[in-house]
């Protein structure tokens, strides 16, 4: 099938001063079929967010393309433009930080519907009550504001929020990282739910792999701003490539032996370099145990090294 989100060679550069320009996003090409969900995963500073900002719109790309349902997203005129914002949504990791204090949730959840003018009075009101229920909430909660609710409830709100416009694909940044671990699972259940009903593609992102394992189809590893591994989610825990990969693997607990004895011990030492000074060569090298001279000056490219497994390493 065709893909509904095909990525191409993404750059988001921020120019901090006259000599100074930080790669948030160096070179991302990647694609995600209809129903699927593409978990990345990467540390703070991994251009993940942004990422997913300039894929939705919300960030100009530098260059590289986003092509959306077949069509180049930059040459998208007014009109392709608002059926785009509501095509692709967003959820964000903080629900508190994202959600209006000052408005009634229903306001909030119909937020994009008054935008693309999709419903009113008690037609809005009833697709208010409606998108509550879907997320597990009470549709007397439309009168409540946001202070009133658990994280997780706010986070039920914020995807209210996205479906209400009845969007195909949404990007989910960190959505369960603030949350308690009893909650973060109810959370990615009712995200499958919802894909399955909607058919909905998802980029779900999160800082550690045990967090996208659950949901995801493929997962990618981003490492400051570039990608390091690529692959089908069974392919990736059971046969991890990448070294950066392999540490953050370690860093996680094995649900079985087998996948425990699979894993090498690599345990990660320090901190990413800045996306201010970014190595020269293979990113991850200062950091990486199997790094060679070669390393330090190169940039590895990126190969398809297993079938449908990608990776970008010299040791491959
Ligand atoms: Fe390590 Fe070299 Fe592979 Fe980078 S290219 S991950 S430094 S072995
Ligand atoms: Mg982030």
């Amino acid at each position: 099938p065709e893909p509904i989100l095909e990525i191409h060679e993404l750059r988001k550069h921020f120019q901090i001063a006259s000599d100074r320009v930080v790669k948030s996003v160096d070179g991302i090409s990647l694609t995600i079929q209809p129903g699927e969900t593409l978990g990345l995963v990467g540390e703070s500073g991994s251009g993940k967010s942004t990422l997913g900002k300039t894929i939705v719109g919300l960030l100009d790309a530098t260059s590289g393309k986003v092509v959306f349902n077949g069509k180049d997203t930059a040459l998208a005129r007014a009109k392709e433009k608002r059926e785009l914002n509501r095509n692709m949504q967003m959820i964000f990791q903080d629900p508190h930080a994202s959600l209006n204090p000052r408005l009634r949730v229903g306001d909030i959840i119909a937020e994009g519907i008054d935008a693309h003018r999709l419903a009113r009075g008690q037609a809005r009101k009833e697709r208010v009550a409606e998108l509550l229920e879907r997320v597990g909430l009470h549709p007397d909660h439309a009168l409540r504001f946001p202070h009133e609710f658990s994280g997780g409830q706010r986070q039920r709100i914020g995807i209210a929020r996205a479906l209400a416009v009845k969007p195909q694909f949404i990007v989910a940044d960190e959505p369960i990282s603030a949350l308690d671990v009893s909650i973060q699972a109810q959370i990615v259940n009712l995200l499958k739910d919802l894909q399955a009903e909607e058919g909905l593609s998802y980029l779900f992102i999160a800082h550690d792999l045990a967090m996208v394992k659950h949901i995801s189809d493929r997962i990618g590893v981003m490492y400051l701003g570039k990608m390091m591994e690529l692959a089908d989610r069974s392919s990736l825990f059971r046969e991890p490539l990448h070294p950066y990969t392999q540490a953050l693997l370690s860093a996680i607990p094995a649900s079985n032996p087998s996948e425990r004895r699979l894993r090498e011990r690599i345990v990660l030492q320090g901190d990413p370099p800045s996306p201010l000074s970014p190595p020269t060569g293979c990113p991850f090298h200062a950091r990486c145990p199997a790094a060679t001279d070669v390393c330090a000056h190169h940039m590895p490219e990126g190969k398809e090294a297993r079938p449908n497994h990608w990776v970008a390493c010299h040791l491959y």
